[in-house]
């Protein structure tokens, strides 16, 4: 107990020590007091979804290179989700979602999420803005969930919306013990034609094994790897034969955090069918997402212009 260890601390005459027990107890008195906050945010309406749109460069759709538009096109948005805390500010996911999950707040927000995400995209359709998809990013616990399967088919009953306009994003975390029980839920959600796409690949415990292990549709290439293709030549060596495997296996490749036109002119040169990251857009509120469209033939121009003249 706090007082104890400090009291007791006190009386040893061990400063060192009763500073370290009181640091550590104000670090989980802080995310005590965050999942807290968090919980209330997630119940009186405090969080918000953003949307990073993902691209397709000009001449290529994911199934098909030769046949897209001349133009850029857009494949589909990212929900991610975003937390303005009263006090703190802006909270980042990578803080708050390993809060929401020591709090036991992951499947109820991750029900959120795909609720306010599903809503969403059938909203833009409804006015007329024609987004493909949206892709949600669920937690490893949120796969073994028994009624996750049923719950996402009722969403999409509700919404209007056919299997193949979600994609649910996974990382590899979630597979480190692969579970017989999860795979069946992800053969569930496939057969209700949802994406099924392995985030953050080429970052930690990659397995090649998961590749043709799980049901996938989308491979993400993580954006350290996308970062490092402009300064090292092993991860131009590896984005590249990533992708070549990525298309044998009939996956569609996602490269994620592409900042540059070198980073993109490498991607695109190598075939890669979906782009992501803050050259193209960063994540942007919902209402946004309908004028940003609007303006994204003019920009694919200039884009492959910064291709070809790179090569
Ligand atoms: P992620 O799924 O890999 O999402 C991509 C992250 O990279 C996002 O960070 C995005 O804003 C950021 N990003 C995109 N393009 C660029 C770029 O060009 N440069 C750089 N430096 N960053 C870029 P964000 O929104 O902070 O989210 C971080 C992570 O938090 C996500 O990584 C995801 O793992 C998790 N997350 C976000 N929203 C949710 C959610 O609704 N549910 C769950 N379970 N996790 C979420
Ligand atoms: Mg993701
Ligand atoms: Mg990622
Ligand atoms: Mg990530």
């Amino acid at each position: 107990h706090a007082d104890a260890a400090m009291y007791q601390a006190k009386k040893d005459g061990r400063g060192g020590l009763h500073f370290y027990r009181a640091e550590m107890n104000r670090a989980a008195e802080d995310r005590l007091r965050l999942a807290a906050d968090l919980r209330a945010a997630l119940h009186r309406g405090g969080l918000q979804l953003h949307f990073q749109p993902q691209v397709c460069p000009p001449g290529k759709t994911p199934r098909s290179p030769a046949a897209g538009p001349a133009s850029m096109s857009l494949f589909g948005v990212e929900a991610l989700l975003r937390w303005r805390h009263p006090v703190l500010g802006d909270v980042s996911p990578e803080r708050f979602i390993p809060v929401a999950e020591e709090a036991g707040l992951m499947d109820e927000l991750s029900n959120w999420v795909l609720e306010a995400a599903c809503a969403q995209l059938a909203g833009w359709r409804a006015d007329g803005i024609d987004v493909p998809r949206v892709a949600v990013n669920l937690s490893p616990r949120n796969f073994q969930d028994p009624g996750l399967p049923a719950r996402v088919r009722q969403l999409l009953d509700r919404h209007g919306l056919r299997g193949d306009q979600l994609t649910l994003e996974l990382t590899e975390s979630a597979w480190i013990d692969r579970r017989a029980d999860s795979l069946d839920k992800l053969r569930a959600l496939q057969a209700l034609g949802v994406g099924l796409a392995m985030d953050d690949f080429g970052n930690g415990q990659s397995s090649l094994s998961h590749l043709h292990r799980l049901p996938l549709r989308q491979l993400k290439l993580d954006r350290s790897f996308v970062h490092d293709i402009e300064h090292l030549a092993v991860a131009q060596t590896l984005a590249a034969a990533m992708l070549h495997i990525g298309e044998s296996l009939g996956l569609i490749v996602v490269a994620e955090g592409i900042e540059t036109a070198a980073q993109a002119a490498f991607l695109i040169e190598h075939g890669c069918p979906v782009l992501q990251g803050d050259r193209y857009a960063q994540s942007m509120a919902a209402e946004q997402i309908g004028p940003w469209l609007a303006g994204l033939a003019s920009m694919a121009a200039a884009d492959v212009g910064a291709s070809r003249s790179d090569h």
